[in-house]
């Protein structure tokens, strides 16, 4: 079939699929992860890029507090960042991969500059650190409270100036397979209805969290797992989905999905965490008080809850100046204000929330899964470097590092003679039936009950159960491709896996 002979009318009504372009390597994701690996990998590959819906959709945007490196060696260590790591980790972090990410995390956070990423600076043109829960030194760097959004704007404007990248938005990989010499993705281009496939010699899925799998969240709608449950039916190793980190102050508005994150940063510059009473009272649980680990004050509020008989919590920065607050963190301030809320004047209803995902695929040092070829890196990957909790702002850090390993890795073996690879011939559906509505509504109840802040475990064992007849349900269904389907079938397969590790 002549591809290019086709309107695209005529494609979508012929629901042809377009077989055999092929590619050195495909991306899938395109936040910190996904852009980083396609800068870095070679100029003669032939990359395509893939996001599910815009380039800017993603966790990454989202990100406020900043990344975390250790950039002033004279009032800093490498030691004491991979110490906070360690404490903050409950010592289970992987010693290699998290010796990787201090040592070379410095370097890549430069990199940034040098592709005109504008880290905040200080009235001396210093670059401007901050200091956040859990780490013993101010140490990182950031762009007001919107990071994240100046570190993906500048890094989408310099991979589209890569003249060997392809990126196609709003094409979402419904199905993955080994194929020979390489793998094959099956794609739903979403605005066109129009199916296509793609393959490649090697993959990175770099596709991000998995927020989504509960009712509130502080994760985009692009988080739901798409990567590890593609990675889990070609039977990569996925490894500690259990560790799911929430956060202790996210906007307490239970009318929305997505909740708004109220920064580390913003207990790092001084705010009070408050109980129902407007009492300060993280003395009563760590000694570190509102500075201590998220995974600790998000317990500590739990506890609370439960000796107040009171869901009702607040930050406090309203001692600082006004200017200073309206500065330093101007789009949460924009957003309260939305709100109804002046944070220089108001108290801020927070509750924690999910927030990140310290397992996912489980790699090796240079992001390597245990299917060769396969690459994972981000958030969606498990290299090991968390432990049982993250450190504020080493994601972001963690997705630099090791998507830039994997690009290494990929460089080196492109470097070969690399035998032509022959595409995976997916099966073309006959009367696919429309999924019954519910199923993600489902998911979402059973993940809240069963693993929320603290797990319990008569919830998880029943929530399992259900989530296996979920996933037979859906696997073994013929349903039709959508957005919602691909969705579902990843949010199900996600969180019978999390819950597998709990019973
Ligand atoms: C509110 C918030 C604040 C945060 N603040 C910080 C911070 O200050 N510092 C820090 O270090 N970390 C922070 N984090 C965490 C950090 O932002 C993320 O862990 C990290 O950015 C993840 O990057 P990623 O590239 O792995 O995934 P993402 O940035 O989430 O990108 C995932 C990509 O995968 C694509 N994708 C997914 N599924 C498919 C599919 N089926 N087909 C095609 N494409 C697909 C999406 O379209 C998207 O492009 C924050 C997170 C949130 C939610």
């Amino acid at each position: 079939m002549n591809a290019a002979a086709l309107t695209d009318a005529a494609k979508k009504f012929l629901k042809v699929k377009i077989v055999n372009k092929n590619y050195d390597v495909i991306v899938v994701g395109s936040g910190v992860a996904g852009l980083y690996c396609a800068l870095n990998l070679k100029p003669d590959a032939k990359v395509l890029l893939l996001c599910k819906r815009q380039l800017t959709l993603s966790n990454s945007s989202l990100a406020q507090g900043g990344v975390a490196a250790v950039i002033d060696e004279e009032n800093d260590s490498i030691a004491s960042h991979q110490n906070d790591t360690l404490i903050a980790g409950g010592f289970k972090n992987n010693p290699d991969s998290l010796k990787l990410l201090v040592t070379k995390g410095p370097e890549e956070v430069r990199k940034l500059i040098d592709y005109n990423v504008d880290f905040d600076r200080d009235g001396n043109g210093n670059i401007h650190m901050t200091l956040e829960g859990g780490h013993s030194k101010p140490r990182i760097l950031h762009h007001k409270d919107c990071t994240g959004r100046e570190i993906v704007e500048k890094l989408i404007e310099a991979v589209k100036k890569l003249p060997n990248v392809t990126i196609m938005e709003d094409t979402m990989v419904c199905d993955l397979k080994k194929s020979a010499h390489g793998f094959s993705v099956d794609t739903l281009h979403v605005k066109e209805n129009r199916r296509e496939e793609y393959s490649a010699h090697f993959c990175l899925l770099a596709t991000g969290g998995i927020g989504r799998v509960y009712k509130y969240t502080t994760n985009s709608k692009i988080a739901t797992g798409d990567g590890i449950a593609l990675a889990y039916r070609i039977g990569a190793k996925i490894k500690n989905l259990h560790l799911v980190q929430f956060h202790p102050t996210a906007f307490n508005n239970s009318n929305t999905r997505e909740c708004f994150l109220i920064s580390e940063s913003v207990r790092g510059e001084g705010a009070y965490l408050l109980n129902c009473n407007k009492e300060r009272f993280m003395d009563r649980y760590d000694e570190r008080l509102e500075l201590a680990p998220r995974d600790v004050v998000s317990q500590a509020i739990i506890k609370e809850e439960a000796r107040t008989g009171s869901y009702k919590f607040y930050l406090d920065i309203t001692y600082k100046p006004a200017d200073f607050i309206r500065n330093r963190f101007p789009m949460i301030y924009q957003n309260l204000l939305k709100e109804g809320y002046d944070m220089t004047k108001d108290l801020i209803p927070v509750y924690p929330c999910q927030h990140y995902l310290m397992g996912g695929i489980d790699v090796g040092l240079h992001s390597e899964t245990s299917i060769d070829g396969l690459y994972a890196a981000g958030e969606c990957s498990h290299t090991g470097v968390h432990g049982n909790n993250r450190l504020a702002s080493n994601s972001l850090l963690e997705a630099l590092v090791f998507s830039k390993q994997a690009a290494l890795d990929i460089n080196e073996k492109l470097s070969g003679n690399l035998p032509e690879i022959i595409p995976y011939n997916f099966p073309i559906q006959t009367d696919p039936k429309p999924l019954p509505p519910g199923t993600r509504t489902e998911v979402r109840a059973i993940m809240q009950k069963a693993h929320f802040v603290v797990p319990n475990p008569a919830e998880a064992l029943r929530g399992f159960e259900r989530l296996r007849e979920l996933k037979h349900f859906l696997d073994d269904g013929n349903f039709e491709v959508t957005p919602d389907f691909i969705e579902a079938r990843s949010l199900t397969t996600v969180a019978y896996l999390m819950l597998k590790e709990m019973i």
